[in-house]
């Protein structure tokens, strides 16, 4: 009973989610429970990637291996700011390049997200004429409408 006096952290966050469950033993609050799915969205989006990215450079490696040569462009995110500058694609405005990139932390929302313009799952691809720079609420927002529809 004596972890139910730990600080409790502050809603809508994914601490205070795991507060709700673990310290108070009850059903987590609305904001922390849309912490709590936003986090997962978002690791759902970057793992997917990650797994496409990979199987793509496997199939590039097939290709190569084959005689047919498939090109996969390489880019930096300083690539992608020269290229389209530091407007978030989606709503126009400017992102805040030193606020975190995390979801969840103070100011993420606002913070820099690399966002495939046509996603993966879309048939989109890695290259840096489908990547531009987004506000990371933004990029978690279009990615979550896309899961969806
Ligand atoms: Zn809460
Ligand atoms: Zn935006």
């Amino acid at each position: 009973m004596g972890k139910r006096h730990r600080v409790k952290p502050d809603c809508g966050t994914r601490s205070g989610y795991d507060w709700h469950r673990r310290d108070a033993k009850e059903l987590p609050c609305i904001e922390c429970r849309n912490a709590e799915a936003l986090y997962w969205r978002e690791q759902r989006v970057i793992r997917g990637d990650v797994i496409r990215l990979n199987n793509q450079r496997r199939r590039a490696r097939h290709f190569k291996a084959l005689g047919n040569d498939i090109e996969i462009q390489k880019f930096t995110e300083k690539e992608i700011l020269d290229t389209y500058g530091s407007d978030c694609h989606i709503c126009k405005k400017p992102i805040d390049l030193n606020a975190p990139r995390q979801v969840g932390k103070q100011g993420w929302e606002n913070g820099l997200h690399l966002d495939h313009v046509i996603p993966l799952s879309k048939g989109g691809d890695n290259t840096i004429e489908n990547i531009k720079p987004s506000h990371g609420y933004c990029n978690v927002v279009k990615n979550a409408t896309i899961i969806v529809d």
